[in-house]
């Protein structure tokens, strides 16, 4: 069977810990792969040998810097049927979703062609007599990213396009889940002409991301995954005095007004629910139909669509809406989740229970499913399924919907559907999470605005891609500079601003 290993050094090694973990084929069920998880001397190691490499990359010119990746742009585009078929391999999801994973990735990696501009410092000219002021973006050394099962290429790429752009080393631990694409990625990128040592792929579990956590020599740490290990990661890399920066979970609300095009709500819930069988942290896990009246018209919307949608395996082509979600584990706390929700009395009005497909009853299907009547005491509301189950919360009020959002302990997206201005601009001011929609029911910013959630979906000050990233992966400095030119003020200079 295939062991899948690390890219240390620019090329793949084997692992030397002797401990692996199985890669799925969630549409069939079977291992199709081992990885290796890394020891932490195996950790040392690379991050030792990206230390080296990284004086002479954080030296090089930034525009030389966003050359390589200008190119590894072009081997992305070239190399993404091969990549969405080796993503949705491991992961489980549909051809256009992993090409779309691959697209906000690549995205991302373009915007980080901006580095020359965006690393640009700032000047002051005669901050005092002969002297002048100027601030610069330098580099962290090594930073190192951990990244979740769900968007194996896209998170990944937020993460070290930002990084290699800035002058630094990267250590990307990737999930265990589905591991082969960061690899594929790391040797495009040495093909667009990265040096070796600069990117080095490290697979692993918690040994190696302890081993991260407590590595003297890593300066910057970026993690998305679940909320508590964000936290865990969070606590732990600043408590090391590392700049750390963690996204979390998610329940993302979308609130229906009375006055909403309903066939557009409906639409829009059954894409942000259901799509990637709702393994998505923008996804859309919660509909708050305002009214009793708005909550039948859109529930008598969505069930004939969510009956409708087709659930297979990525080799079935245009034919399939999700695919399987990644592990047996994962189906299993689905299923325990949703019969949570029926025993606490929430209305199941689609129920995809019991699913199962012909030729691939191994495999880690889950059917949708839609619950109504869903209140906030239920488990089902409280903690994110990560699954293709919705459920529906009725409030009575505009203010009862918002308060129900606000009062989530997860405040990573949330959308309203309105026609009306006025309200959408109310829910916009005063809603407390990071990313909000208007009549859009997944706002992910683009790649040159900035990423990132509040409450428990997010641990540390600075957001994901755009602006941001730039903040995180650098360190200021403020340099005051004296050139004697003859013209002195009494002998003496003088800094007015330090006065
Ligand atoms: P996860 O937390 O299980 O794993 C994420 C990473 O942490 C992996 O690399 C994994 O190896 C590592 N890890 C797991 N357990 C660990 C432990 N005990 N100690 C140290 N490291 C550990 O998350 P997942 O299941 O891969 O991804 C799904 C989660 O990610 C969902 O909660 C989803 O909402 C969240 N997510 C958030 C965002 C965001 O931007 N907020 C984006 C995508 C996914």
């Amino acid at each position: 069977m295939e062991e899948i290993g690390h890219w240390i050094g620019g090329k793949r090694v084997a692992g030397r810990s002797g401990r692996t973990a199985d890669v799925y084929n969630p549409a069939t069920g079977e291992v199709q792969a081992k990885v290796a998880l890394a020891s932490a001397a195996e950790l040392d190691a690379a991050v030792q040998a990206a230390a080296k490499a990284q004086v002479a990359w954080g030296a090089t010119n930034p525009q030389r810097r966003a050359r390589v990746l200008m190119k590894f742009v072009d081997l992305l585009n070239r190399d993404m049927d091969k990549l969405a078929e080796a993503l949705s391999r491991e992961h489980g999801k549909t051809i256009p979703d992993a090409k779309g994973d691959v697209v906000r990735g690549l995205e991302v990696v373009e915007f980080c062609i901006g580095a020359p501009h965006l690393l640009k410092g700032e000047y002051t000219d005669s901050a005092g007599p002969g002297i002048d002021m100027y601030s610069m973006r330098q580099p962290i050394g090594v930073a190192a990213g951990i990244t979740p099962f769900n968007f194996p290429a896209m998170i990944p790429m937020w993460k070290l396009a930002p990084a290699i752009a800035c002058g630094n080393a990267f250590i990307l631990k990737p999930s265990e889940r589905d591991p082969s694409v960061p690899l594929m990625l790391a040797e495009l990128l040495q093909e667009a002409g990265l040096p070796d040592n600069i990117l080095q792929v490290v697979n692993g579990d918690k040994e190696a991301v302890d081993a991260i956590l407590d590595h003297p020599g890593i300066g910057a740490v970026g993690f998305v995954g679940s909320t508590p290990i964000a936290q865990y990661i969070y606590e732990r890399g600043c408590a090391n005095g590392k700049r750390v920066q963690c996204f979390g979970g998610a329940k993302n609300h979308m609130i229906v007004m009375p006055d909403a095009d309903m066939d557009q709500a409906a639409d829009a819930l059954v894409g942000a629910g259901y799509g990637a069988a709702g393994e998505r942290c923008m996804a859309i896990s919660v509909a708050v139909p305002v009214g009793d009246e708005t909550a039948d018209r859109l529930i008598e919307k969505l069930v004939p669509k969510i009956e409708k949608l087709k659930v297979g395996p990525y080799t079935a082509g245009n034919d399939v809406d999700y695919g399987p979600v990644v592990t047996a584990a994962a189906k299993a706390n689905i299923e325990r989740l949703v019969q949570s929700g029926v025993d606490a009395g929430a209305e199941l009005v689609v129920d995809g229970r019991g699913f199962s497909l012909q030729g691939y009853e191994d495999g880690f299907f889950v059917g949708p499913h839609l619950f109504d009547k869903v209140t906030k005491d239920m488990e089902i509301y409280k903690k994110e399924i990560f699954g293709p189950v919705l459920s529906t919360v009725r409030a009575q009020s505009y203010e009862e919907a918002l308060s129900l959002a606000m009062d989530h302990e997860y405040g990573n997206g949330t959308a309203i559907f309105t026609r009306d201005g006025d309200t959408a601009r109310d829910f916009a001011n005063r809603i407390n999470i990071g990313m909000v929609g208007v009549n859009v029911p997944i706002p992910v910013p683009l790649a040159y605005h900035t990423f990132g959630g509040w409450k428990k979906s997010a641990f540390g000050d600075l957001n994901q891609h755009g602006p941001d990233a730039f903040r995180f992966y650098t360190r200021t400095k403020t340099v005051t500079a004296r050139w004697p030119s003859g013209i002195k003020e009494g002998g003496e200079f003088t800094i007015p601003l330090m006065e």
